[in-house]
């Protein structure tokens, strides 16, 4: 009989070695009669002619060791040895290998592992041809169940000398299988920086959702007993979807580094941004109400400071210019209502004053300006208008 190579051909091969072993008991019976009646006729031809056989001489036997041999009434066989110890001779060695394969697809068979790759076994096996005491010589089916077959359906492993010695001995295979594992592909995160923000600033712009994957992996297992486990690779089945997230950028370390985000003075619209515009530079940015009218709504202080101005100018009408320490002066203008006063200090979402129209305004709207060491820069970099 071939060796198996895969587990289909392995439940045929199971089958094929119970009928051999079926038709093994029928084989017994006909060379238990056939031994049986050799033997018969051998005792009666040797005790005849003992002793014409002491009498020849040496040479004509050939061998020493034959002689020796047969004055012991020893046979020519295979010896079977298992982890070193004597299991049992066998007439030839194709009995005890083909014993030996049914055994070990039996053992693979009864073992909880799929996608079998191959397997061994794990005893240290040694067949030796040598001369032995005809008691010890197995036929086949005694010879399966010194190796632990109970019968065609049961099978213990557990291994026992023909010669009754005790021996600790259990067949054992090594099991090489493939696996897989289903798992979760973490997404990454990209960052988009932008100079329109200070350092610090972060916003999830897109969210990232995890990617499934199938790892594959290779296994030895010592009969049912997983010993090794080796990654081997990943198949993506679903790519997973990076995170966006917008990041501030701009060089806080001057000047705003304790400013952080401003908070917002009033919860607007901007109707008009910072920079360069029809009627000249515009250095700051104007907050009008997201609906209705924002006029008279309470203006607040968008962070901690010492109000160095509070009074009307002709362009900007009632204004506050707060201090806001590290260079940082912030000034609220077009005001219907001041509400501080110079040398005040503030803490951030103090009311200031209300929103009006007063000093160059077509209408009513909060006039909002920063200046960063004396320089107007543009309040959406430091002002978050959620806040
Ligand atoms: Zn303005």
């Amino acid at each position: 009989m071939k060796f198996p190579s895969t587990l289909s051909s392995l439940v045929e091969y199971k089958q094929k070695a119970i009928t051999a072993f079926r038709n093994s008991h029928f084989r017994n019976l006909v060379i238990s009669v056939l031994v049986f009646s050799l033997l018969f006729t051998g005792v009666l031809v040797f005790s005849g002619n003992h002793s014409d056989l002491a009498d020849q001489d040496v040479s004509i036997y050939g061998q020493e060791a034959a002689i020796t041999a047969q004055a012991n009434n020893l046979v020519s066989a295979y010896g079977l040895y298992i982890d070193g110890s004597f299991i049992a001779a066998a007439e030839n060695k194709e009995t005890i290998d083909s014993a030996l394969d049914i055994l070990l697809n039996a053992k693979v068979a009864s073992l909880p592992i799929t996608n079998i790759t191959s397997y061994r076994l794990r005893n240290d096996v040694i067949i030796e041809e040598g001369e032995f005491n005809p008691q010890y010589i197995a036929d086949e089916a005694t010879l399966y169940k010194l190796l632990g077959m109970e019968n065609e359906y049961s099978f213990t492993f557990v291994v026992k000398s023909i010669t009754g010695e005790a021996i600790d001995c259990k067949l054992s295979a090594e099991v090489k299988a493939t696996g897989t594992k289903t798992v979760e592909i973490p997404y990454d995160t990209d960052y988009v920086d932008t100079d329109l923000r200070v350092a610090g600033y972060e916003k999830v712009v897109t969210a990232g959702a995890n990617g499934v994957g199938i790892e594959n992996y290779a296994y030895v297992y010592h009969d049912d007993v997983l010993v090794e486990e080796t990654y081997l690779s990943t198949e993506v089945i679903e790519k997973p979807t990076n995170e966006i997230v917008e990041r501030g950028a701009l060089n806080a370390d001057k000047t705003v580094n304790s400013l952080g985000i401003l908070a917002s003075p009033y919860h607007g619209r901007i109707s008009s941004g910072y920079g360069y515009r029809e009627d000249g530079f515009h250095d700051g940015i104007d907050i009008i109400a997201i609906s209705g009218s924002c006029y008279g709504h309470d203006v607040y202080a968008a962070m901690n400071g010492t109000v160095i101005q509070a009074c009307y100018s002709s362009g900007l009408g009632n204004n506050v210019k707060i201090d806001n320490g590290n260079g940082i002066i912030i000034t609220y203008a077009h005001l219907s209502k001041i509400l501080v006063t110079k040398g005040q200090t503030v803490k951030t979402g103090d009311v200031v004053g209300q929103i009006g129209a007063t000093g160059r305004a077509t209408g009513p709207h909060l006039h909002f300006s920063v200046e960063d060491h004396g320089k107007s820069v543009n309040p959406l970099l430091y002002l978050d208008l959620d806040k």
